[in-house]
């Protein structure tokens, strides 16, 4: 056991080490020897430079050293003006990035330069894809934007945190603007996701992950963890952010009230299916009076014919009208 609490104390290094190992293995990384990095930590130190991330990306008060080729490889914007001496741009060197903030940035790089341990990028994940995928567009980004929208299609909300699937929501929210509406890459994506056209929502991805998001964060079994996640995230933000929250979040805690279908009447329907779960009414077995009527109710909202389970569910076109509220 002794070498097992060497092992851990020493885990803030960058050697890579792996506790796993029946004897106390090191690997060390060839390559860290020409990165820089943050002081304690295994990840690389952008604002300063190394070997080959030699290029400054000026944003804000930050300037970041990035690998020209990497940028050239991932993104035709980038390519053509680090390639090019006819652009000033190429010609001195450097690059000014006067409309984005630096951290926004820093995602950026992080997400396609060798950032842990000097060797892997970072993740896509819950908290970076929506700035991702805005800047792939802007830079053309096709790879990275693919990966982005593979990563939205094959999200399950209920397999994750409730912390990070409300980053995620939030972040739909308000990072993804009206145009990925018709984004005709992320309505595919979708079509692929749902499996079903005929759901007005599968039409666009991000609207499809953020009402299975919505649907996770305000189930019941949920909501306890989801309030205290809350309260330490209401204390860490500022002014602007925390009315923001604060809306987005009132919207999960009363999720059920709020979205649920505006049933107007019932009625007993033969034959035809719900709208939404597509279940029908069960084979008549015999001519009894007793057997249960198979009810569907109408939706005022989305007109849509609901079974007594999905009654309590959440509706689609309610969903779309808050988020549209929400970002005018
Ligand atoms: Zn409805
Ligand atoms: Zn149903």
């Amino acid at each position: 056991m002794r070498t097992h609490s060497k092992v851990q104390g020493a885990s803030f290094s960058r050697f890579g080490v792996n506790s796993n190992f029946p004897v106390n293995v090191i690997l060390m990384q060839p390559t860290t020897s020409h990165e820089t990095f943050i002081d304690r930590s295994d990840y690389v130190d952008f604002e300063s430079t190394s070997k080959l991330r030699n290029w400054p990306i000026c944003v804000g008060d930050k300037q970041y050293y990035v690998d020209s080729s990497i940028f050239s490889r991932n993104s035709d914007y980038f390519r053509i003006l680090m390639g090019n001496s006819f652009f000033i741009e190429g010609a001195v060197r450097q690059l000014k990035i006067l409309d984005e903030s630096s951290k926004d940035i820093l995602t950026l790089i992080t997400a396609i330069s060798p950032n842990s341990l000097g060797l892997y990028p970072d993740a896509i994940d819950e908290r970076n894809v929506c700035t991702l995928l805005r800047l792939c567009d802007k830079y053309l980004m096709t790879n990275l934007k693919h990966n982005c929208i593979d990563f939205l299609r094959e999200y399950r909300p209920n397999t994750q945190e409730p912390s990070e699937v409300f980053h995620l929501f939030y972040q739909l929210c308000f990072s993804l603007n009206a145009e990925y509406e018709h984004d005709p890459t992320l309505a595919d994506a979708a079509v692929e996701a749902v499996g079903d056209t005929k759901n007005k929502l599968s039409k666009n991805l991000s609207c499809f992950q953020m009402f299975s998001c919505l649907a996770v964060l305000s189930d019941p079994m949920n909501i306890a963890e989801f309030h205290k996640f809350l309260l330490k995230l209401q204390r860490k933000s500022n002014d602007k952010d925390s009315e923001n929250v604060k809306r987005v979040a009132d919207s999960i805690l009363h999720g059920g009230a709020i979205f649920r279908h505006r049933i107007s009447f019932n009625e007993e329907v033969q034959g035809l299916g719900c709208h939404q779960c597509s279940m029908r009414p069960p084979v008549r077995q015999s001519r009894s009076k007793n057997r249960k009527p198979f009810v569907l109710s109408l939706c005022r909202s989305c007109n849509r014919e609901v079974c007594v389970q999905c009654r309590r569910s959440l509706c689609s076109r309610l969903f779309e009208e808050w988020i549209n509220e929400l970002r005018s």
